[in-house]
């Protein structure tokens, strides 16, 4: 139906007949003549329609906003004066000659230049109508040639697309499934995948050798800023190769794609220890770029008269940190309190801290409310270890290991962002090194990636140590963003019934739930290992967008609700009852 797109059109078509076909962006009347702006996928055209042409003059005054047309024409220069540097067309112009209205359209409940102007649930409750402003199509192209570039990647190094299954069994990645009755056998549930996890471990021990897959996964969980309930994973697994080797591959892969699709050239990834990571950053997804770093003084804190700072520092699961903040000096009280709010959200009880005015004085040159209650000799030990300077402040975190970690990790960042400390655009690393389980709070132990992650010690060791055995855990990480992460696996049935032991997973549960596994681990597993990427998280840094529904054609909103179909939705009795289940209304207090 058309010989162009709108959005192609330069001088080098002055002067060819076209046929267009896109949706009225604008309607001007100006003085007798009608412009009309055309748009489609690939941008917008001028077309101007003169009323000597009677018929198609009195159909282009008579569209409106987002009607669909189909329109032939001549390219023209566009007179002097009026060409418009930003616009890709903006040197041409079409005389229109022919118009045809393809559809009419209601006025759309927004217009799409004026997008801001109202609420994202007005937006995404008209989805089809907002995936129509070009940023948001720029940016789901952009997906599209990050997804292609990536199947190009695997496909060369000898990866099989390989699809698993959507209804399954669960696949326990940490988060509450999602469940779906069976029909044919009532009281069942299938569970939506997590992640494909255990389907490409079995594909390993079928001898496929390479799998990958852009695979939709299924997480119940409370959800934050940069999560759905439905995802992306580029998910990956190998046979035979070591840690070292995918995490070179993968690598190879992600800094192809950036120097592709934006020439940036990520450059070899730096790798830091987990332990490191929670040390000098409080976090095991740190944000590099940011040059700030937590620095343990809990051993200079020990004998201070200060109970908020000695009860943790002589506490082993507590920890007393400092975050020096190079000229924070300038800080105001109010900016103060305000980053004391903020690490509450964290849990961090308050925030102390000292402006170091004059650190050849160590009396009169330290401002703070605390610095009475720690002793000359501490202040000078405390300046030496932080290497403070005259103009610098220093934060102190003081409680459990967990929320000192958890408050001025985010508080390393949010200084980050708020003072502009960046130090460079990008900051790829990979976090190497993890524990294999962590303490839950009821005194438990829970696996820090997945349970069929190999650590690196034998069952032995695993069963004497739990708590301080590492794994062959692997997570890469860009701009404090965790991009990717995975591990070898367990490939001996005999760890694997260790690993589900310490977890306190009884021998009729692990038959009941993984069975399937631990016999595959039985015939013939190799060694295997593999990563999964978070498709939408890539392409939300890539194209630096602010939220991951950006970068989704039908994001779900935070409390996990697509407002345009409006699912979940309720269900007839007939299904409720062919399914055997009885719903009991929710109590409503
Ligand atoms: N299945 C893991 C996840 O979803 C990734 C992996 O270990 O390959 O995080």
């Amino acid at each position: 139906m058309r010989s162009h797109y709108c959005g192609e059109l330069n001088a080098s078509n002055i002067s060819q007949e076209i046929t267009l076909c896109g949706w009225v962006h604008r309607r001007r009347d100006h003085g007798g003549v009608i412009f009309l702006d055309v748009r489609d996928r690939e941008g917008i055209t001028q077309v101007v329609f003169d009323p000597d042409r009677a018929d198609s003059f009195a159909l282009a005054d008579s569209v409106r906003n987002e009607y669909v047309v189909q329109l032939k024409g001549l390219v023209r220069a566009r007179p002097e004066g009026t060409v418009n540097p930003n616009m890709n067309t903006g040197e041409i112009e079409v005389l229109g000659t022919e118009l045809q209205i393809l559809n009419a359209a209601q006025t759309p409940p927004f217009q799409l230049d004026d997008h801001q102007n109202v609420g994202e649930d007005v937006r995404l409750k008209n989805r089809f109508i907002d995936l129509r402003r070009p940023e948001i199509q720029q940016k789901m192209r952009f997906r599209s040639k990050v997804t292609s570039l990536l199947r190009r990647y695997l496909d060369d190094n000898g990866f099989w697309d390989t699809e698993t299954p959507i209804l399954t069994r669960a696949t326990p990645e940490g988060a509450r499934d999602y469940l779906v009755p069976s029909r044919t056998q009532q009281g069942s549930f299938f569970a939506l995948p997590q992640s494909p996890q255990l389907f490409k471990q079995l594909l390993m021990v079928s001898g496929f050798d390479r799998y990958y897959q852009i695979a939709k996964c299924f997480r119940d969980e409370d959800l934050r800023a940069d999560r759905q309930p439905e995802f992306t994973q580029v998910d990956i697994e190998t046979s035979f190769m070591s840690e070292e080797q995918i995490i070179a591959m993968t690598e190879e892969m992600i800094v192809s794609v950036f120097k592709e699709l934006l020439n940036i050239d990520l450059g070899s990834f730096p790798r830091m220890p987990y332990s490191e990571a929670m040390e000098s950053y409080g976090s095991d997804k740190p944000d590099l770029r940011i040059p700030l770093t937590l620095v343990t003084v809990s051993d200079l804190m020990q004998g201070v008269d200060f109970k908020v700072f000695s009860g943790p520092a002589k506490d082993p699961k507590g920890r007393v940190a400092a975050l020096k903040v190079p000229g924070g000096n300038s800080l105001t009280r109010k900016q103060i309190d305000d980053y004391t709010k903020f690490v509450g959200i964290y849990g961090a009880k308050g925030l102390a801290y000292i402006k170091v005015n004059d650190k050849s004085n160590l009396e009169e040159g330290l401002q703070s409310p605390i610095v009475k209650f720690l002793p000359v000799d501490v202040r000078e030990a405390l300046l030496t270890r932080l290497d403070a300077q005259d103009g610098d402040l220093i934060f102190f975190g003081a409680d459990s290991e967990k929320v000192v970690n958890e408050a001025l990790g985010a508080l390393r960042c949010k200084l980050g962002e708020d003072m502009d400390l960046y130090t460079c655009e990008w900051a790829p690393l990979w976090v190497v090194d993890f524990p294999m389980f962590e303490e839950t709070s009821d005194g438990g132990i829970t696996a820090i990636h997945h349970p069929f992650t190999a650590p690196s010690c034998s069952p032995e060791e695993l069963k004497a140590s739990p708590l301080t055995a590492l794994s062959q855990a692997y997570d890469m990480v860009l701009n404090g963003t965790e991009l990717g992460g995975g591990s070898i696996r367990i490939h001996e049935s005999s760890m694997q019934e260790t690993v589900f032991e310490l977890l306190n997973i009884s021998a009729e549960e692990q038959e009941e739930k993984f069975g399937f596994l631990l016999d595959a681990l039985k015939f013939g597993a190799p060694p295997h290992g593999g990563l999964a990427f978070g498709l939408d998280r890539l392409v939300m840094l890539m194209t630096d967008s602010l939220s991951i529904r950006d970068v989704i054609a039908f994001p779900k909103t935070q409390s996990a609700t697509c407002l345009l179909t409006q699912a979940p939705g309720e269900v007839s009795d007939k299904q409720l009852k062919e399914l055997s289940i009885r719903v009991r209304k929710p109590v409503v207090e």
